[in-house]
């Protein structure tokens, strides 16, 4: 096996410190509020679909008016990611939000390059002339992924992980939020660690699960602490390796 490692990211309110989806109607039309959407279907597609479309439908928007939007998208995590990059270590970005919202996120950044395609594993998005931005499940009805672990329909973090299993010496991997970010922590083992978001439902749904999984728990409250955090994994790591 290799001596590497891979970082996994969650993106919204793990990456970046906000939900992508409810940030672009904060900043362009604030009062097709997505929240009560959201909660009402955890288990069914996101309305982003419908939402964008309205909004679209009120005033055209452009990739460019997408871009302004996102411009000031609070992104603590950046020095780390370049960090991580330097020390050789894989980063991928496993995520609900949309490839659309995130590379235009990343570009504004200026970090796009560290997250070339097909790092980054998400809903395809595109913008049609007339429509609006058009996001598509990732698993869709043709691609069911049959996850027995509550997993939202549109998407299985665990089995896109389990792709990734046993080419690394230590996955790494940040999340927030269930249902979405317990699966992936099922399918890690000993010599890995999910780090998980202070008092968000993973931490919760991780304490509440202690001894049903196998990989070691860290908590972070501030992008400060996620980063030490991450940073004496990887240092422990590669004392290990030498
Ligand atoms: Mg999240
Ligand atoms: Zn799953």
């Amino acid at each position: 096996m290799v001596q590497k490692t891979l970082v996994a990211w969650d993106f919204d309110l793990s990456m970046i410190d906000v939900n992508s989806d409810e940030y672009v109607f904060q900043m362009m039309a604030k009062h097709l509020n997505p929240v009560p959407f959201q909660r009402a279907n955890p288990h069914m597609t996101w309305p982003q679909n419908t939402l964008m479309a309205k909004m679209y439908e009120e005033k055209p928007y452009t990739r460019e008016e997408l871009v302004e939007a996102f411009r000031h998208t609070p992104f603590e995590s950046i020095d780390l990611l370049k960090w991580l990059n330097q020390q050789g270590c894989d980063l991928i970005i496993i995520s609900n939000a949309n490839v659309y919202f995130i590379q235009i996120i990343l570009e504004v950044y200026g970090i796009l390059d560290l997250f070339p395609e097909e790092k980054i594993i998400s809903h395809p998005a595109s913008l049609i002339e007339g429509k609006g931005l058009k996001i598509d499940d990732y698993h869709n009805l043709e691609n069911l992924h049959n996850c027995v672990v509550q997993c939202p329909q549109y998407m299985c973090k665990g089995l896109v992980l389990k792709r990734y299993l046993g080419q690394y010496q230590t996955i790494i991997y940040v999340g927030d939020s269930i249902p979405g970010d317990w699966c992936p922590c099922t399918v890690l083992s000993e010599s890995d660690y999910v780090l998980a978001r202070k008092e968000h439902s993973l931490h919760k749904k991780l304490d509440k699960m202690n001894g049903t999984f196998k990989c070691s728990v860290l908590t972070w409250e501030s992008y400060q602490e996620l980063s030490s955090n991450i940073r004496n994994v990887i240092q422990k790591t590669l004392h290990a390796a030498q």
